[in-house]
């Protein structure tokens, strides 16, 4: 078993999509064992992002991060960290596998509606960014 942090971006909770983002997740069998509703500062969303610093596009994607209101969620399951991130599709959408999120919903490389943690170490970092021990209802420990 595995958990993994997943994120409606805001452009996905404009878009009416937080329904749908889940919908998928829980049809692939994985669970949500925590989720809420938040509207990060610019410093916040810097923090979630910090791995990304450096990059040319981090403070637009920290802007655009705390632009709006996010849904936040811990999912869990077998393989749950690959399996958030296959059903996403790739950063890019143009390169995104047909009938994943970012393909069928995403317009551009940055609003790309959704996020998953990308290894287990980026998601004890990003599960502990947004929920305690006490939020997160677990089959495991
Ligand atoms: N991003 C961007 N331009 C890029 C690459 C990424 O705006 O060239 C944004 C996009 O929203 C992406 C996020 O930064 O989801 C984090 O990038 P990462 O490479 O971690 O992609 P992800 O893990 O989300 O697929
Ligand atoms: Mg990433």
């Amino acid at each position: 078993m595995e958990r993994t942090l997943s994120i409606v971006k805001p452009d996905g909770v404009k878009k009416g999509l937080i329904g749908e983002v889940i919908s998928r997740f829980e049809k692939a069998g994985l669970k949500v064992v925590a989720l809420k509703m938040v509207k990060l500062s610019k410093d916040q969303a810097m923090g979630f992002y910090i791995v990304h610093k450096d990059k040319p596009f981090y403070n637009g994607l920290t802007d655009f991060m705390s632009e709006g209101p996010i849904v936040v969620m811990v999912i869990e399951g077998e393989q749950a960290i690959s399996k958030v991130r296959e059903i996403m599709g790739a950063t890019n959408p143009k390169e995104a596998a047909p009938g994943t999120i970012r393909a069928d919903f995403a317009s551009d490389i940055e609003r790309n509606i959704v996020h998953g943690s990308d290894s287990k170490e980026s998601a004890d970092y990003e599960i502990g960014y947004f929920f305690s021990s006490l939020e997160i209802n677990s089959s495991i420990n």
